[in-house]
């Protein structure tokens, strides 16, 4: 059900410059319009207008312009239905520049997939008709990554998917659109503790050592290779291990494990504290992207899995996204904990929501304790 704004006294008494408001808007919530546009919220473009009574214009939400009476407002669901309810298009905002940009920003993402390669921005802005530093910001404003980043995206979920198929390495990584072997192992080299021959090869010839530390949220598995920790999980113990890496040798710890249990065991029970621990984890080219993702979030706050997709560099991957925090194997160190669905709940967690619950507690509880760490 939607609200009928309040009528406008002014409107039916003075000489209206515009079409009286009125409720329209199938869909849009009137209250949340409101809100949205009073925080200009970029993000509301494209889902409604709204329509200014005493002016006669319609503006995008996140209209700079000085905001009118609520009484004044209506929202249309698009320009065309404000337009033809009598409003015209405000100068300032340009409302029905949004239908261009986006198709704009989806022939870019065509010619970039189409391509394989990084398009120069010039050329790519060229190609849809933009300057390029307007079509830059655009971009990065509709998906979330630069289209650099959205390329480098592209091409690394290509080469993870190739890897999982082709028996040759070196084909996969032409066939994803690499100029070279080694630009792809100057990229995997920065996201993944193994080279991509050994991933293949389900970690053969790695020796990981193990133990089980007591935590405030029970017994935690730490397993790491001589690179680093490569996982971290509740509830687990050394067969789950074995059956993750079926082909690895599976030892139990040695004093350098014992220091290392004792600093991620710190990071369990001050999980807002930066750590530096190393880490030796594998997934897809797109798990790893969500996983950074996750580790660039600062203690306390939270991302929603679509900003995490679109952050990895597929707005697309809601649903991928969350699968990937899923499958993070180092819980804790990268913090899974800290994604959360679109609409605020906590979404999943794989060792159990009151864990999840406890982590984002002990954040906040850290920043409620020194509110002037940051100033
Ligand atoms: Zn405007």
């Amino acid at each position: 059900m939607t609200q009928p704004p309040a009528p406008d006294p002014a409107a039916s008494t003075g000489p209206a410059r515009g079409p009286a408001p009125r409720p329209i808007a199938t869909g849009i919530d009137a209250d949340a319009a409101w809100a949205a546009f009073e925080a200009r919220d970029r993000s509301a473009d494209g889902r409604f207008v709204v329509a200014v009574a005493t002016t006669g214009i319609y503006c995008k939400p996140s209209c700079p312009a000085r905001h009118p009476n609520r009484t004044n407002v209506s929202f249309y669901p698009d320009a065309e239905t404000a337009r033809a309810a009598g409003f015209r298009a405000c100068l300032r905002c340009t409302p029905d520049s949004l239908g261009r940009d986006r198709t704009a920003v989806a022939q870019a993402i065509a010619a970039i997939e189409a391509c394989g390669e990084t398009i120069p921005l010039d050329a790519l802005a060229r190609t849809v008709g933009y300057a390029p530093h307007h079509f830059h910001r655009l971009f990065r404003r509709a998906t979330g990554v630069t289209p650099a980043a959205y390329a480098r995206g592209l091409r690394s979920a290509r080469a993870a998917d190739a890897l999982s198929r082709e028996t040759r390495v070196t084909d996969a990584i032409y066939d994803a659109g690499y100029a070279a072997p080694s630009r792809f192992y100057a990229d995997a080299g920065a996201r993944l503790g193994m080279p991509p021959s050994v991933w293949t090869r389900g970690g053969r010839g790695v020796t990981i050592r193990w133990t089980i530390a007591p935590t405030s949220l029970g017994p935690l598995l730490i397993a790491a290779t001589e690179t680093g920790l490569c996982r971290v999980a509740f509830d687990e113990d050394a067969d789950a291990l074995a059956t993750r890496f079926p082909n690895a040798t599976i030892l139990p710890g040695d004093t350098a494990l014992t220091a290392l249990a004792a600093r991620v065991v710190a990071s369990v029970e001050s999980p807002d504290r930066h750590h530096d621990l190393p880490l030796d984890v594998r997934g897809t080219a797109f798990q790893e992207a969500v996983w950074q993702a996750l580790a660039r979030i600062p203690a306390g706050e939270t991302r929603t899995y679509t900003q995490l997709a679109a952050t990895a560099g597929n707005p697309a991957a809601v649903r991928a996204a969350g699968s990937a925090c899923g499958a993070n194997p180092v819980a804790i160190l990268i913090p899974c904990h800290r994604a959360q669905r679109s609409d605020g709940t906590l979404g999943g967690y794989a060792y159990g929501l009151d864990r999840k619950r406890a982590l984002l507690a002990k954040e906040i509880g850290a920043d409620a304790r020194s509110p002037t760490a940051s100033s």
